[in-house]
This record gives structure tokens, sequence and C-alpha cells, in this order.
């Protein structure tokens, strides 16, 4: 039985039934999700984008209450901001205000978890930046919620 945590993966941060499944064969292969050779093997959205640096896609599970939900992965393995260069802040400037105006964002947040995911509350330990806007119009809907950090008994 694989641990729920190693290098690459948290499994006890997944949300959804079958990404919890699809993250546990993950934890048992030991690689690395978002790195661009294992990407094609779990995502199964297309790949919008490529820079120097990010690739565009959208999240395979999206959040609740969300009209559109990108992930901008980082193209190398990557999981402290200090691991980023510093030319891919401008890369991903560029790329999002290109969505904004390609998709006509009335508005939304901006999230980068980065480090240990008991910190991050990240699923993949792989740089990653979510782009989220909230489909606020619904009528049932709730605000969006991004968490940060795991609580101790969550830990597995
Ligand atoms: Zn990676």
């Amino acid at each position: 039985m694989a641990q729920n945590k190693n290098d690459f993966i948290n499994v006890n941060n997944s949300r959804e039934k079958d990404q919890v499944e699809v993250m546990k064969k993950i934890a048992n292969e030991a690689h690395c999700p978002f790195c661009l050779e294992n990407l094609r093997l779990y995502h199964k959205k297309p790949i919008l984008k490529e820079g120097k640096f990010w690739v565009i896609t959208t999240n395979q599970w999206p959040y609740e209450h969300t009209k559109h939900h990108f992930l901008l992965i980082y193209k190398e393995h990557a999981t402290k901001l200090t691991d980023l260069e510093t030319e891919a802040g401008n890369e991903l400037f560029s790329m999002i205000k290109d969505l904004e105006k390609e998709y006509h964002f009335e508005g939304g947040g901006l999230a980068m978890r980065f480090g240990d995911t008991d910190f991050s509350a990240g699923t993949v330990n792989h740089l990653h930046v979510q782009l989220v806007v909230p489909d606020a119009m619904a009528k049932d809907f709730e605000p969006v919620k991004i968490k940060i950090g795991l609580q101790w008994e969550k830990r597995k």
C-alpha cells in the first residue's frame, strides 16, 4: 500500500472521488504527474498554449462554482518559489493577460501553492498557477474557496 504523500503527490489534499483514485494510482508510480512526460498519461484536458516556461490547460477537476478554471503548469519540475526562473514571471503575466482578453473574464482570482504539501494543501507537488473565474451569476452560486494548509488529523 503506497503512502498518501510522497515527493510528487499528496492524496490527502484530493477533493473528488475519481481524483482520489487517479492520485492513488500516480502515487504508486512514484513520478510527477505534472512533469510534461507524464502529463499526457493522466491529464485528459488539452494543452491550450505552450510558452517557454508554462503550459496552459484547464483543471480536470474544476473547483465547484467556477465558470473557468485554468491551470498554468511550470514546464520544469519545480516545487519551491526559488526554483522558478525570474523571467518565468513575465511570461506568466503575459499569458494570463492573454487569457483575460480571450475569455473576457469579469473577475476572479489567482492562486499558486508552493512547497511542502502539508502546508500548501496542493495535491500535485509541481508548481502550477490556478486561475479561477467564479460562476457568480448562477442562482445556486457559492463563493469559490481555495484551501491552503492541511490539518494534522487529515495527514496520512
Ligand atoms: Zn513535476
